[in-house]
């Protein structure tokens, strides 16, 4: 580029040797003094173009008359207008520039000086996608220069507020009010530049005619020279010579949809639009009527278009741009049902015809039949987006501003990709789509074809029928001529492919049963958010409502026959029965619709709502759920969930809720399920999403709507607390024992067996209501831990939870159990018993057998607690029996059940040993730990975590006395409903964090010593042993098991608290009996000696030690000789990780006789899974897992994604 000063020219004229060309030697006669002489608005650009000096003299009469005629113009004063005759005009409102595509930017500049002045020239210059186009006032129709922005190559600042635009042989120089303006120019400018040069296939088009249908010179009256002229589609433009056509740099352009062609004298002929007349004198006669000719069809062509468009544009959805919401976009593409802007409309043509084909709303006439138009407005930007962008996030959405970058990137994602499309429930699944397709061809319903045709149904597929071979056939055949029209559209298009794969189950689907029903109701206006206050009868109105063929509507009356509102019945996601008397009207019920609206309907006639109730769900609730209509539900409907199985994706299930249970129809399970919410483990809510947990399994309810789920939450809540005072009221536990109860046994048997005078101490009173409160608001809330909570407040929370008990442990039939007393043969007393028992109701008879077993248990240890079997029945016999203590037969009876418990219970002797056996390990177990009171001792409630150390992923689990790893780490599977496969080798490791080492608890490894002699900075953690299988590799090649060879070794040797030494190259040999170190190879007597079963073997090494290499082992060797306790630390550091597995396997190898790990691991987790509860867990029970599901799905994600991340971290 030269040097600035040059720019003083108007434009310089780049030919391809450099040389300029001045063009703007014939300026100097158009300086008009603006100040001096009216000003006309000068259709030819004072700098570009030859005037006259009569200028627009000829047509200034008829602007004065046509002024009178048409005042709402006259405010345009710089603008010539004239009559215009013929057919009406499209007068373009305000700011709306109907011949162009929406303004980017607009605003005045001053373009510099023709040269020979020094007068900048102020100018109105508009930006739109097509055009820079400058003019003389912000009200002139007509430009003074018109530049494609196609032919725009370079902008660029150049100081002083100016900045240049560059074209392939014309620099245009501007300069604006101050610099920020200027940068936005540029800025809004630049990004017209580039991109489109260096798209592939894009061709380089420098001016819009590319299909012209007449060009050449006319004459314009007033000018002195003619003016190359073009007549295009519905426009003509004008340039000032056939070179600046080729260029594309024209001087306006007229839009022929306000056009009138007037013929004149002679060649003369005008075209007349409402701002101006043209007065062009052609070269012959024959001429002259080419170009009339050619002008009237452009007329014509833009009035027929402008028909298209307005009649598309009757959707209002349609009057903005589906990507970007530009107002009136004049492009569409006719397979995606989308209509969208001209920027848009470039990035869709690059994404080629078998993806969009693009077609213009204006000039594509002959397309755009009455069928597509058709189409268009029932498809519509509306409900085409609500498919293709229904998960935009906002960071990608498009505004009319957008850069073209970003279209394109937008553009590509949504319609290549199908980025943010809705997934179609049967995504995936080819023959159910087909199907579905099949089906649906046959109704009106085009929206759900291009939703199932997105997702993958194929257009030409078998519809089984053999006269009706093709969905498109098929829609014919049933006059589904919109069908037809679209699946004819879409016949070869390119499905959308997702980059990244998307898991989607397949869901049945079953048309919706044609359902006839219809009365008066009562409804209010539908509202947005979950009624909480009681509505008044005056809230409602009388509608006429109409059930049929998957529509709901309501009317005024049942004389009217337009309704006044309604939904279709697919469009429903919930139906709730409010209890009797919740509103004004008696009986009431809410539909919630997928549009998260809230419809409520209310009758005084019971039996009114029962048949609205099942009608209704009857025809929203598919064939494969339909068996939850047969349940007495309080609310029914449509929910995502996940399971722990397949995290990835939710699924589409149908619920519905019945008292305390709920009905479950889940996808992919046949048939119905149910969840007693009384008895759930655990019942939470991270922000939207509900996680149900039972034993076995965890659900995750996802909050897909608000307005539902949290109606849903509210009710499952609800549902899973007591709902009264008696005993089958309570929470309960899996089995059919109140939480309460189960919770205080537990807690009284690990820390109150020998606490004397146990149950017949008070607590704390207040404590024991506030505790007690506690349980009865969500029992399962309420974990009890030593430190917080005394054993004789818990004992007496116990007890006054059973005095206080509606109906009382022993039901109605307490009387009878008072009397058996009397019964002086112990045999037939016993049997009595056993005949009473056996008549509880479940709940009580779980809970009886429960109380009774802790009890003898209690006594069984009264020479620790003092208390003896008659001591306790004194206490529960007027507590169970809920009497003042003055019948001593109470007593008796509790004294019956105990002494004679297992004969009575028909107890399993070895069992109840068993669990004898467990309490007095836990009872020595405390005896030792006490005395070191380390914050982790005698707490038996074990926090272990699954894959990684985090507050989310944390399971606390009681560990009882018998416990293995195995038996750990399968129970924590089985919680999260891991698939677990053989090669899987799932372990529990004992982590130090100080230390930073990890050890694999070996399978058969008991795992409540380790608990309770984990340090602050340990726990477990339950994880895949990726180590394992090359371990046995190598164990299996091995004849014996010996290993030697070099390692680096240092000692643990504390100087002051400081740790000193280095590590050293030491030579070691392992044998079946003890871990020799030996100075070198050569040494004959080792330095030191270990016995290998006194030796700790973990996996890692601080890096406070700075080991030379990271595969290092850290071992812990501890003396067995209980008088001279010895503990020493040392490390060894491998150079390979091979190396340090063959170590570490030979160690365990050795230590475990071989057994590194069970020959059937899959069997023995069966065998462990299949086990009682009782024998396999002690009698406790787990407390389920914390944690969101998102928490979850991560830590699950992870490591599936990198196993070897782990291994890295060695
Ligand atoms: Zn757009």
């Amino acid at each position: 580029m030269d040097s600035s000063d040059e720019y003083e020219e108007t434009e310089t004229a780049k030919c391809g040797n450099g040389d300029r060309i001045d063009m703007a030697d014939k300026d100097t006669f158009l300086q008009i003094p603006e100040n001096h002489k009216p000003r006309y608005n000068s259709l030819c650009s004072d700098d570009e173009l030859l005037e006259e000096d009569l200028g627009y003299e000829s047509v200034a009469p008829k602007r004065d008359s046509w002024i009178e005629d048409y005042t709402p113009f006259s405010s345009c004063q710089n603008s010539i207008y004239l009559p215009v005759t013929g057919h009406e005009p499209c007068i373009p409102k305000e700011d709306s520039d109907p011949q162009h595509t929406p303004v980017i930017k607009m605003g005045w500049l001053y373009k510099n000086p023709p040269q020979g002045s020094l007068i900048y020239q102020h100018r109105w210059v508009k930006l739109d996608a097509d055009y820079l186009r400058y003019f003389d006032s912000e009200k002139d129709v007509y430009s003074k220069r018109i530049i494609p922005t196609s032919s725009i190559t370079g902008v660029a600042n150049v100081g002083d507020q100016k900045f240049e635009v560059v074209t392939h042989n014309r620099i245009f120089l501007f300069r604006a009010e101050s610099d920020s303006e200027r940068n936005e120019w540029v800025s809004v400018l630049q990004d017209f530049i580039g991109p489109a040069r260096m798209r592939p296939g894009h061709e380089l088009t420098l001016n819009p005619c590319v299909t012209s249908e007449i060009k050449g010179y006319l004459e314009l009256r007033g000018l002195r020279s003619k003016l190359y002229t073009v007549v295009c589609g519905d426009k003509v433009f004008l340039y000032k010579n056939a070179e600046d056509y080729k260029m594309g740099i024209g001087i306006t352009s007229i839009d022929m949809n306000v056009g009138n062609v007037k013929d004149m004298d002679k060649r003369a002929f005008d075209l007349t639009t409402p701002y101006r007349t043209f007065n062009f004198v052609a070269e012959t006669d024959q001429l002259k009527e080419q170009w009339m000719e050619a002008m009237r069809d452009s007329i014509a062509e833009a009035l027929s278009n402008y028909e298209v468009a307005e009649k598309i544009w009757a959707e209002p959805a349609n009057q903005k741009c589906a990507d970007c919401g530009t107002t009136k976009p004049e492009w569409a593409a006719i397979n995606l049902g989308v209509v969208f802007c001209k920027r848009c409309a470039g990035e869709h043509r690059s994404l080629g015809p078998s993806i969009s084909k693009v077609r213009s709303l204006k000039m594509d006439k002959k397309v755009w039949t009455d069928n597509l138009i058709q189409l268009f407005l029932v498809l519509g930007n509306e409900r085409a987006n609500q498919f293709w962008a229904a998960n935009v996030p906002p960071s990608e959405a498009l505004s009319p501003t957008s850069s073209s970058e970003e279209r394109r990137r937008y553009i590509i994602a949504k319609y290549r990709e199908g980025k943010y499309r809705r997934y179609h429930p049967l995504f995936g699944n080819q023959g159910e789509l087909d199907n579905a397709l099949c089906i649906n061809v046959q109704s009106s319903d085009v929206c759900e074809t291009l939703a199932l045709v997105f997702c993958g149904a194929d257009v030409n597929c078998e519809t089984g029928v053999p006269d009706l071979p093709s969905p498109s056939v098929l829609a014919a055949f049933h006059g589904q001529n919109l069908q037809v029209e679209f699946l004819t559209l879409n016949r070869n298009t390119e499905i959308p492919r997702s980059e990244t794969k998307v898991a989607m189950h397949p869901e049945h689907y079953i048309p919706l049963p044609s359902i006839t029903h219809n009365g008066f109701l009562f409804k209010t206006a539908s509202m947005a958010r979950p009624i909480t206050e009681r509505k008044n009868k005056e809230e409602f109105s009388r509608r006429w409502c109409v059930l049929n063929d998957g529509q709901f509507n309501y009317y005024e009356s049942d004389k009217n026959a337009t309704p006044n509102g309604g939904l279709k019945m697919r469009e429903i996601v919930c139906l709730v029965v409010n209890p009797p008397e919740t509103h004004g009207y008696d009986h009431s019920f809410e539909i919630y619709s997928d549009a998260e609206r809230l419809y409520l309907f209310g009758t005084d006639n019971p039996e009114t709502m029962r048949e609205w109730v099942k009608s209704i769900a009857k025809s929203f609730i598919p064939a494969y759920a339909e068996e939850l209509l047969q349940q007495d539900f309080e609310r029914i409907g449509r929910l995502r969930y996940k399971d722990p199985l397949n995290l990835e994706s939710s699924r589409v299930g149908w619920f519905c809720l019945a008292a305390s249970t709920l009905h479950v129809c889940l996808e992919d399970s046949h048939g119905q399920d149910s969840i007693d919410l009384q008895k759930l483990l655990e019942l939470s809510r991270d922000s939207e999403v509900l996680v149900l947990v039972e034993r076995g399994r965890t659900l995750y309810i996802e909050g897909e709507r608000k307005l539902d789920f949290h109606g849903w939450v509210a009710a499952i809540q609800r549902a899973a607390g007591s709902s009264g005072d008696t005993l089958s009221q309570q929470q309960l536990t899996e089995g059919d024992i109140p939480v309460i109860v189960e919770r205080c046994i537990h807690y009284i048997t690990q820390y109150g067996l020998t606490s004397e005078g146990i149950y017949r101490k008070s607590g704390v009173n207040s404590k024991i209501a506030a505790l007690l409160e506690a349980f009865r608001r969500d029992a399962r809330s309420v974990w009890l831990k030593e430190g917080e909570q005394q054993v004789d407040d818990v004992t007496n929370v116990l007890k006054r939870f059973f005095r206080d008990i509606e109906e009382g442990l022993f039901s109605q039939e307490a009387p009878s159990w008072l009397s058996t007393t009397a019964v002086t043969d112990e045999s037939k007393r016993i049997s009595q018993y056993q005949h009473l028992f056996n008549s509880l109701p479940r709940v009580n008879k779980a809970t009886l057998r429960t109380l009774v077993n802790h009890l003898y248990c209690v006594q069984r240890f009264a020479e620790l607690n003092q208390m003896n079997l008659h001591n306790l029945a004194i206490v529960f016999g007027p507590t169970l029996f809920q009497t003042d203590g003055k019948d001593y037969n109470a007593g008796r009876v509790v004294e019956d059940l105990i002494q004679h418990y297992v004969i009575i219970f028909h107890v399993n002797q070895h069992q109840l040993k068993r669990q004898l056996d467990e309490i007095t390990y836990i009872i020595k177990l405390r005896d030792n730990l006490n005395p070191k009171t380390g914050p982790a001792s005698g707490d038996f409630i074990c926090t272990v975590y699954l894959e990684e150390k985090k507050e989310t992923a944390e399971q606390h689990v009681k560990i009882p006395a018998t416990m293995t790893a195995a038996e750990l780490t399968f129970e924590i599977l089985d919680r999260r409903k891991m698939s677990v496969k053989e090669k899987d080798y799932w372990c529990c490791f004992e982590i130090s964090e100080k230390e930073e080492t990890e050890r694999p608890l070996h399978y058969q490894e008991r795992v409540l010593p380790i608990v309770h002699s984990l340090g602050v900075d340990s726990h477990l953690l339950v994880k895949k042993h990726y180590n394992m299988e090359a371990m046995l590799v190598y164990l299996a090649s091995k004849v014996d098991m010996t290993k030697h060879g070099m390692l680096k070794f240092k000692e643990e040797r504390s100087l002051l608290g400081l740790t000193t030494g280095s590590f050293n190259d030491r030579y070691f040999m392992l044998n079946h009996t003890s871990l020799r170190l030996y100075k070198d190879v050569r040494s004959n007597r080792p330095e030191k000696e270990w016995p290998v079963k006194c030796l700790k073997v973990y996996q890692g090494i601080k890096k406070k030690l700075r080991p030379p290499t990271c595969w290092g082992l850290t071992v812990v060797y501890e003396s067995e000789k209980p008088e001279k306790q010895e503990k020493q630390q040392w490390y060894l550091c491998c150079d390979t990780q091979t190396e340090m597995r063959e170590w570490f396997a030979t160690f365990l190898s050795i230590q475990q006789s071989g057994q590194l790990w069970p020959a059937e691991w899959g069997k023995s987790r069966a065998t462990s899974r299949s086990a009682p509860l009782d024998t396999r867990m002690g009698n406790v029970s787990l407390i389920p897992l914390r944690g969101n599901e998102n928490e979850m799905r991560n830590s699950v994600a992870a490591f599936i994604a990198d196993p070897l991340a782990l291994l890295r971290n060695l």
